[in-house]
């Protein structure tokens, strides 16, 4: 019984340039081995068992030799494991892929290759430089800038590089621009030939310094580009100024924080970072089981006696059926009782569960639910609330004003998140954040309480709530919202920022008239 390795191409970052056969690969795997340019992400297509072996090797720091991670591959293979080694873009550029083959090939271990987008053409791309283009390049050469250049017997013909290619792309260059600025200069190409480096290219973290050969060196010093990154030399880089699509993406460069229990907080993050955005991701709240498992239980024993049960959240609905499941019970269990799902995407949670809402509130919050509830009788009716521990206690006076035998109980508990406190002050002090978005009155409380006293910290930030309840909670601890989201849901609120960033922007671009005018 031997396992087999799978050589995966990563991608040059952004986890969706992964291809399919990788994600099959993913799946299947049974130990996944990594390193720094895979982006995280696509552990998350790996089964939660699958054994995850970091062997992170960056620029001057390895954790691991390459002899080790040889060896770690064959070792995993011969115990008859399914092993995905998973390399960032291409496996076989660059990547030491090929030493990883052959030494498979040479212990007899049965391999696959999984080619992936190599960042040296596709980095290019996410910044706007076509690799060639007709009348510009009809040639580019992908180079190692990590040899050591002062080493008089280089590997690389510099005179012949310099005159064989239009389009150069050096891969691990940037830390020495100089020197292969110096050769390709020396070699005769001319100092007004537009240069680019690119760093995290394709990731939310890109960077991008353009320039000619004559000042590149000096503008990526300016701009503190480190690794990773690419360099590329050549006319193509010019299209940059029409090409940059990136650039033109409704919410560019906006840095937000996205403060939502972690378990949400991905689609919120995927979506602002598809239009450009650079999503931080500070978890300011955990989902937890309730305190009071008893009366949750007792509550979902005898759940299909309800005639109505009521979900104010996606949490709600993970909580119900996950204590189901434990209970060796499924969607069968609500009987014909009926369901109201607080807005879309708790009834979209409950689709995933097999269940249709019976009824979603025009307007998503409490209030709304209870004006819908007037135009049923509720007289003796029982109604099962499950709801988070710190819910308001409105909905069920309201419903119990109405005649309703309500079971008020808390099906989760949200807790403050406490390690990711430190990196959300840390991100607040340098700077980093140009938005915060509050999706509940919870998140704003523990945004608040994690900040503490250094209230400072949130000044020039500015503020999107999802709706007028969170939008009150945040003006009660002192935020002054800047966005309000009319329509009380995460796509609701992404419009809302959409429109923002356009007024921003427009605001930002009227200002220097602003100033002549007064002078
Ligand atoms: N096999 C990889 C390259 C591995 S060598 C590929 O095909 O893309 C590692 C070098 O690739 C880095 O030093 C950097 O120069 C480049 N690189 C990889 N991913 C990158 C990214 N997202 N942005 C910029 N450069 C990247």
């Amino acid at each position: 019984m031997s396992g087999r390795v799978f050589l995966v191409g990563a991608g040059p970052g952004d986890p969706k340039l992964l291809t399919l056969r990788g994600v099959e690969c993913l799946r299947q795997a049974e130990v996944v081995i990594y390193d720094r340019l895979a982006a995280p992400e696509l552990l998350e297509h790996a089964p939660a068992s699958a054994e995850r072996i970091f062997v992170g090797k960056g620029a001057g720091q390895h954790t691991m030799s390459q002899e080790q991670i040889n060896e770690l591959l064959v070792d995993r293979a011969q115990a008859g494991r399914m092993v995905v080694r998973l390399k960032g873009g291409d496996p076989y550029v660059f990547g030491r892929g090929g030493e990883e083959a052959l030494f498979l090939a040479q212990a007899c271990v049965a391999f696959e290759v999984v080619p992936g987008i190599t960042s040296a053409i596709a980095g290019l791309s996410y910044a706007g430089i076509p690799v060639t283009h007709r009348g510009i390049a009809t040639s580019f050469a992908v180079i190692t800038g990590h040899e050591d250049p002062a080493k008089p017997d280089s590997a690389i013909d510099w005179a012949r590089l310099a005159r064989g290619a239009d389009t150069l792309v050096f891969l691990m260059g940037i830390e020495h621009l100089n020197e292969i600025v110096g050769h390709l200069r020396a070699s005769g190409r001319p100092a007004r030939q537009p240069a680019a480096a690119v760093r995290w290219a394709t990731t939310s973290r890109q960077e991008a310094v353009f320039g000619s050969l004559g000042d590149i060196v000096e503008r990526v010093r300016e701009a503190e580009l480190g690794p990773p990154a690419l360099v590329v030399v050549g006319d193509v880089v010019r299209l940059h100024e029409q090409l940059d699509w990136r650039a033109k993406l409704p919410l560019s460069g906006l840095r937000v924080l996205v403060t939502r229990a972690r378990d949400q907080s991905s689609q919120l993050a995927a979506r602002l970072a598809e239009l450009g955005a650079v999503a931080i991701e500070y978890p300011t709240i955990e989902i937890r089981a309730a305190d009071d498992g008893g009366a949750f239980e007792a509550a979902l024993a005898r759940l299909s006696e309800f005639a109505w049960v009521v979900f104010t959240s996606a949490n709600g609905v993970d909580a119900v059926f996950d204590r189901l499941a434990t209970r060796g019970a499924d969607a069968r269990a609500f009987g014909s009782a009926q369901v109201c799902a607080i807005g879309p995407s708790t009834a979209a949670s409950l689709l995933t569960r097999g269940i249709i809402a019976d009824w979603i509130p025009e307007e998503f919050i409490s209030s709304a639910i209870l004006q819908g509830f007037r135009a049923h009788d509720l007289r003796g009716a029982h109604v099962l609330l499950a709801r988070a521990d710190i819910a308001p206690a409105k909905l069920a006076d309201a419903l119990r004003e109405q005649g309703a035998e309500v079971a008020d109980v808390a099906a989760y508990r949200t807790a403050p998140a406490e390690e990711s406190r430190t990196r959300l002050i840390e991100a607040l002090e340098a700077g980093e954040v140009d938005i915060i978005t509050l999706t509940s009155s919870s998140t704003v409380r523990n945004l608040m309480s994690a900040i503490g006293a250094r209230r400072d910290l949130l000044r020039g930030v500015n503020i999107a709530c999802i709706g007028p309840v969170t939008a009150a909670t945040a003006e009660e601890l002192g935020l002054t919202p800047d966005v309000i989201a009319q329509e009380h849901t995460v796509p609701g609120l992404i419009r809302a920022l959409e429109g923002w960033a356009v007024q921003a922007r427009s605001d930002k671009a009227a200002e220097p008239i602003t100033a002549e005018a007064r002078s």
